[in-house]
């Protein structure tokens, strides 16, 4: 018998349908779980009606998190918002980022004298830290300004340059519509708290490990 005949045999055609039968099962139960998690979700975009400024923290000790940040500027920026920046580290580093999104007329503060981990004095760096905080201070209470970004903040805090509780009254009196993102590992606990969205970077790799050094326009 050649394998044509083969193909019509009685036996061979019900074992086709029984596949075909197999197949629209699955496919129903595909659609059945589809259409239910549609639900779910529709559910739930339906309860979120609020409108409200989001405080957010990117902490962890991963690569990504000042990027995510000046990510979230150039979002707002593309739909005509307004948004400033204070770097509370690096004064003296260069920053691609800084040099595209000052043209767009996003206000930047850098700390003055550029507190970094080689810095070894700490009047200068705490007076630095307060003068760009003091500048934070001001964004925080202007509803003109739709999100500020404090890019490593949580040194500040950590190091106790900055106090705590001053940030937790601006972060909280801030304008109502006001997005707030701060950056920067080891967060502080109240302030994980107090945010609205925390994510949180994990490393995984990282190629200095690895003996490259920092590369201009992919690490600053
Ligand atoms: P990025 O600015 O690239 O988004 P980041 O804000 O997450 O990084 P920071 O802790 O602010 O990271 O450190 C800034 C610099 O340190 C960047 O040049 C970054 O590539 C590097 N860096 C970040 N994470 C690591 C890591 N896990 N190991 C080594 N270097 C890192
Ligand atoms: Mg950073």
């Amino acid at each position: 018998m050649t394998s044509k005949q083969d193909a019509n045999t009685p036996a061979v055609e019900a074992e086709h349908d029984d596949e075909q039968s197999r197949e629209q099962q699955k496919a129903q139960r595909h659609k059945a779980r589809q259409q239910k998690l549609k639900q779910s979700v529709d559910a739930r975009i339906e309860a979120a009606q609020k409108e409200q400024g989001v405080f957010m923290v990117i902490t962890g000790n991963g690569k990504g998190k000042s990027t995510a940040g000046f990510g979230s500027v150039t979002r707002a920026v593309g739909h005509n918002k307004t948004a400033a920046v204070v770097q509370f580290i690096k004064g003296g580093w260069e920053c691609g980022e800084r040099n595209v999104l000052q043209k767009l007329g996003v206000k930047f503060h850098v700390m003055g004298s550029g507190f970094t981990w080689e810095t070894q004095n700490r009047e200068q760096d705490i007076a630095a830290a307060e003068s760009a905080w003091k500048e934070a201070e001001v964004l925080l209470s202007d509803p003109s300004i739709d999100m500020v970004l404090l890019d490593e903040l949580t040194y500040m805090v950590t190091y106790k340059y900055i106090d705590l509780a001053r940030v937790v009254d601006a972060l909280k009196q801030r304008p109502k519509m006001q997005h707030v993102i701060i950056t920067g590992r080891a967060c502080h606990r109240e302030l994980i708290e107090l945010a609205d969205t925390v994510s949180e970077v994990q490393p995984l790799k990282h190629a200095f490990n690895d003996g490259v050094k920092a590369q201009i326009g992919f690490d600053y």
